[in-house]
């Protein structure tokens, strides 16, 4: 049969994604494939679609056992057969599921890494028939990649082992320093290589100054209604308190961190996935495992470490493709408190690292430009338009002055600094300067004697600083990136001053006037496709899908999806053949959902009918 029908027989989707079906057919060939798509691209689908199809079995590698579970309580209400072995299962439960394995009643077997290898377990998957090895998450066996585990390391020798076994792997990291390392570790032969684009359409980003961080918190996830997101703190105990604080003010929240146990982090992320609590507090402990498909906000209430992590993280968001919203508080003090832990490191290579991340986050943080533009820049992506009407910036521009007197104070104040003492300085010492300040240094390098010393009492510290920094990222200036992050004027600064060029700057961040200023309204986030449809229908079928899903004991997702609900919520189908055009409805589904599903439609139209006959008074 071929894929196109296959998928929506057996998912209830009508098209594929971008490069899923390339990836299939190489890999179906034979061929060991590299594939890497965003988070959301739809990599799963890459191995479970051609498992129906291949003879024998698809063994798939996945890191974590909450991600096993998720994936084979979902194939099995698609009425695929597959199965998981791993440390959960007790001696029993294992020798039933290989035994099933030995008669071959499975397409697919989910396993993590270290029981692939122990001793003798490969070779006795020989017998089965193995016909290829999807390697899920793969970025973890690079000692480069974020969420590296020396259990992957081991992967190198499944090759050995199965010769002739063609691999595929997949990740969604962007380097391609782990992405070479993956294809070596892996030993990929001659691999079809597949990297899509890292825009996430459907995602909204927008920076906002930190204020009143928890009121700001607060406010937003009321004005999302029941809607569910992940708030990115930077330390266990932040994580803590929010999630307190918002619990206790009827948002339901839980903290996720590396200092709970197991089975309290379990619990807290089982909770966050049935949909029993709307936020999760979190550090960035919190992320791989999380298929949750309609996180629809993603908020970072501290400075995230680096551009590598923040796209990671808000990655989170919108998996299922309807619209969702990413959003950086942006604090002042926050910088200043990461600078002076970058300054208590003890190894310089690390702290050279650590102060160029920072320096590209609060850059980004900063921008006036698209923030989707500066995001895929930074993975070396160009995005086509350079505006993408779905970020702050694209859809209310930054104000902009006319900023050449400040910007010649600034520059002029660097030349003379560098003049009279023959060094240069930081961008904190030439602030100091600029706004009269009394320090040792100023003292000791008698700095109170320049001409720029104290002439810009008309800008506050903190200003000054932003205007610093956004002349060094408009190529006035530049910044060493040795330990002192001394700066210097370039030939374009030098212009400046000397031909008196105009300089245009934008507006530092002012605090929100409120914080109610923080929700954007549904017309400003539109982006993706968002499906219009019938919210109150929509929200009684969310009931009736967790009801269901409670009864199987899964999440409610693995029912149906948002993008599923939706649908009917805006098709409102009133039979089987027009419940089978939703999408994600499979034969299976169609056989176990629509009945209940096309009850609880008709019933609603038929109220609203009642209702509507009802002559008012
Ligand atoms: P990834 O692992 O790449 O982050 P997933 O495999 O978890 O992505 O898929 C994300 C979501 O997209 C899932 O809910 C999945 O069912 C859905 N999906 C995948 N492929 C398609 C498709 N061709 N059409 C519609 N939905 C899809
Ligand atoms: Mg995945
Ligand atoms: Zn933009």
């Amino acid at each position: 049969m071929k894929l196109q029908e296959l998928l929506k027989r057996s998912f209830g989707f009508d098209s594929f994604r971008p490069l899923q079906r390339e990836i299939m057919e190489d890999s179906l060939a034979g061929r060991d494939v590299f594939a890497l798509l965003p988070t959301g691209g739809g990599k799963s689908l890459c191995y479970q679609l051609p498992a129906l199809v291949r003879p024998g079995l698809t063994v798939v590698v996945s890191p974590l056992i909450a991600l096993m579970k998720d994936q084979v309580d979902a194939m099995d209400v698609l009425g695929i057969p597959a199965t998981c072995l791993n440390s959960s299962l007790d001696a029993g439960e294992s020798e039933r599921r290989w035994s099933r394995l030995e008669r071959g009643e499975y397409r697919l077997l989910y396993v993590a890494p270290e029981r692939l290898m122990l001793p003798g377990f490969l070779q006795d998957l020989r017998r089965r028939h193995v016909s290829l090895i999807a390697v899920d998450e793969a970025h973890c066996i690079s000692e480069w990649g974020h969420d590296f585990r020396p259990e992957y390391r081991r992967l190198a020798d499944v090759r050995d082992v199965l010769p002739d076994t063609p691999i595929l792997a997949l990740t969604a990291t962007a380097t391609e320093r782990v992405r070479d390392d993956i294809i070596r570790q892996l030993r990929l032969r001659n691999p079809a290589v597949y990297v899509a684009g890292f825009n996430r359409p459907n995602l909204t980003y927008r920076v906002v100054a930190k204020h009143r961080a928890y009121e700001q918190v607060r406010d937003y996830a009321q004005a999302r209604g029941a809607e569910s997101g992940i708030v990115y703190c930077q330390s266990r105990k932040t994580a803590e308190r929010l999630a307190e604080r918002l619990s206790a003010e009827d948002i339901p929240a839980r903290p996720y961190h590396a200092g709970l146990g197991a089975d309290e982090r379990n619990r807290h992320q089982e909770l966050f996935l049935r949909d029993e609590i709307r936020v999760i507090a979190a550090t960035v402990a919190f992320g791989m495992g999380i298929n949750k498909p309609n996180v629809r906000f993603v908020i970072h209430y501290d400075l995230p470490k680096n551009i590598e992590g923040y796209y990671q993280e808000t990655g989170r968001a919108g998996r299922d493709g309807l619209p969702a919203e990413c959003l950086l508080l942006f604090g002042a003090g926050d910088t200043v408190k990461y600078a002076q832990f970058i300054e208590e490191k003890s190894d310089p290579n690390e702290q050279a690292v650590a102060r160029r991340q920072l320096q590209e986050i609060v850059q980004y943080a900063e921008s006036a430009r698209c923030r989707r533009t500066e995001l895929l820049g930074y993975f070396g992506e160009r995005f086509q338009a350079g505006h993408c009407a779905a970020c702050d910036n694209c859809i209310s521009p930054r104000r902009t002055f006319d900023g050449t007197v400040p910007a010649q104070k600034f520059l002029s104040c660097v030349y003379r600094i560098r003049e009279r003492s023959g060094f240069g300085v930081g961008l904190h010492h030439v602030v100091e300067v600029l706004t009269g300040a009394s320090t040792e240094k100023v003292r000791r390098w008698r700095h109170e004697q320049l001409s720029t010393y104290g002439i810009g009492t008309e800008h506050t510290r903190p200003e000054w600083s932003a205007i610093g920094r956004e002349l060094v990222r408009l190529g006035l200036l530049k910044q060493t990136t040795d330990h002192f992050s001394v700066l210097e004027l370039t030939a374009e600064g030098w212009a400046v001053l000397k031909e008196r060029t105009p300089v245009t700057l934008s507006r530092h961040m002012a605090p929100p006037p409120a914080s109610a200023t923080l929700v954007s309204s549904p017309a400003k986030r539109a982006r993706g496709e968002p499906i219009r449809c019938d919210e109150t229908l929509f929200e009684r079928l969310k009931r009736l899908r967790k009801r269901l899903a409670d009864e199987r004991n899964v999440p409610a997702y693995i029912v149906f999806s948002d993008v599923s609900l939706r649908q009917m919520a805006s098709d409102v189908p009133r039979d089987t053949p027009a419940f089978s055009r939703i999408s994600g409805v499979g034969e299976k589904k169609l056989r176990e959902f629509a009945e209940v599903f096309l009850a609880e439609i008709t019933a609603y139209v038929e109220e609203q009918r009642t209702l509507r006959s009802v002559p008012s008074a």
